[in-house]
């Protein structure tokens, strides 16, 4: 599998950033993993539209949606791939306000018939393409998915946005690489719900998991990155990495 971040940046972009995005390609399948602000810009860069052959939405927060807007439009009147269809998998709840944003007065539903839905929620495992998906559970404001995706003997987890949550372990068990988000520093009060993980607690969960390669996510632009990284790192002796526009891994 080989991973390219899109955006990586928490809740907001940076200058010149982007939320929340990640293209996996693997045996020329083309997974978009979160969609948020600035995502489609970058995806661009990396490859055309008409090849993105299905996407995942982690939840239903604009950070993680908001692009597969444009991304409709961007298919609608391209004649390359007249009958393309691009399923997005992801919670129920996704599909309920991002449908919010589409629906035509008409009522006609031209969103569907282009990006069919796939309800994929906590508990649920599904083959797309050559990757084998399993949804697990975590803690946030709204349902989220922690995705584990196994292919070619190698394994991926992305734990989109949660706090502490005994399922993550599990979901990054032996990962070759351990997309975690990072949200918080230690000193971070602002929020007193743990909706979000701390760069400590990413070390301490990719310890725990025995994943080989832990990579820092949804970091929050104001925050001091040396700090993420030391904090992290005091909880995680392996190879460390904060993800960055354009960084790219083969798993
Ligand atoms: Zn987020
Ligand atoms: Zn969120």
């Amino acid at each position: 599998m080989e991973l390219t971040v899109l955006g990586a940046n928490g809740t907001y972009p940076a200058p010149g950033g982007a939320c929340s995005g990640y293209l996996l390609r693997h045996e020329g399948f083309t997974l978009w993993m979160d969609a948020g602000h600035g995502t489609l810009s970058q995806l661009q860069l990396h490859v055309p539209v008409t090849e993105v052959d299905a996407i995942f939405l982690s939840h239903a927060h604009p950070d993680h949606f908001v692009d597969v807007y444009p991304f409709f439009y961007s298919l609608f009147p391209r004649r390359e791939r007249p009958n393309q269809q691009v399923p997005i998998y992801g919670p129920k709840m996704v599909q309920e306000r991002m449908c919010r944003l589409l629906t035509r007065r008409d009522g006609k539903d031209d969103f569907e018939s282009i990006l069919p839905w796939k309800t994929f929620e906590p508990g649920a495992v599904t083959d797309v393409g050559p990757l084998h998906l399993t949804a697990f559970e975590s803690a946030h404001s709204c349902t989220n998915v922690c995705l584990r995706i196994e292919a070619g003997g190698s394994v991926l987890t992305y734990t989109g946005d949660t706090g502490p949550h005994e399922s993550l372990e599990k979901a990054a068990a032996g990962a070759d690489l351990f997309l975690c988000e990072a949200s918080w520093l230690e000193e971070e009060r602002s929020i007193p719900e743990p909706i979000h993980l701390r760069a400590r607690e990413a070390g301490e969960i990719a310890t725990r998991a025995g994943a080989s390669h832990l990579v820092l996510t949804h970091i929050w632009p104001h925050n001091d990155m040396k700090m993420v990284r030391e904090q992290a790192a005091a909880a995680y002796s392996g190879p460390l990495d904060l993800a960055d526009g354009g960084n790219a891994w083969s798993i």
